[in-house]
C-alpha cells in the first residue's frame, strides 16, 4: 500500500459529478466508474433513465463497500464545507457529524403552512426576513 500516494487515492475517490469526494453510499456504474449516493439522487429526480456521466451506462449494481472503506479510512471534510462547515474528521465519523452540522440543510419554519424552502442554517435567517416578513424594507 505504501506505493500508493493520497494524491492518488484523492484522484480515485473524486466524483465525476459534483468534484467532491464520493461520499458513502458510492454507486459504480455498470462499467465501474462511481459517484456519490447524494449525486445519484438529484440525478434521479430530474430524469428516470440516470446513465453515468463518463460512459452512459446505467447503475444496477450494489454500492461498492470497497470505496465506502477506503472513505472512512481518508480524513475528509464535511460535505456541507461550501455552506462554511471547516469540519474535517475520518470519514468513518462524519455520518454522525452531518446528521447534525449546522450548516446542513433546514427546512423553513414556515414549512407547516407551504413554504418549501431548504437550505443551510446559515441562509435561514435571511430568507425568513426577505419572503415571510413583508413589512421589512431591505434598502
Ligand atoms: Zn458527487
Ligand atoms: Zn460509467
Ligand atoms: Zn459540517
Ligand atoms: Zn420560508
Amino acid at each position: 500500500m505504501a506505493a500508493v500516494n493520497k494524491a492518488q487515492i484523492m484522484a480515485a475517490m473524486e466524483c465525476p459529478v459534483c468534484y467532491d469526494i464520493l461520499r458513502p453510499p458510492i454507486h459504480p456504474c455498470n462499467q465501474g466508474h462511481p459517484i456519490c449516493g447524494d449525486c445519484r439522487q438529484q440525478m434521479e429526480r430530474l430524469s428516470q433513465n440516470v446513465c453515468c456521466p463518463l460512459c452512459r451506462s446505467g447503475y444496477s449494481l450494489p454500492p461498492s463497500h470497497i470505496l465506502e472503506a477506503i472513505y472512512n479510512s481518508l480524513r475528509v471534510s464535511c460535505k456541507f464545507n461550501s455552506g462554511g462547515c471547516r469540519h474535517v474528521c475520518w470519514g468513518k465519523d462524519m455520518k454522525i457529524h452531518e446528521q447534525k452540522c449546522k450548516f446542513g440543510p433546514r427546512t423553513c419554519p414556515r414549512r407547516n403552512v407551504g413554504c418549501m424552502w431548504i437550505g443551510p442554517l446559515t441562509m435561514l435567517a435571511k430568507h425568513c426576513i426577505e419572503n415571510h416578513c413583508p413589512s421589512v424594507n431591505l434598502n
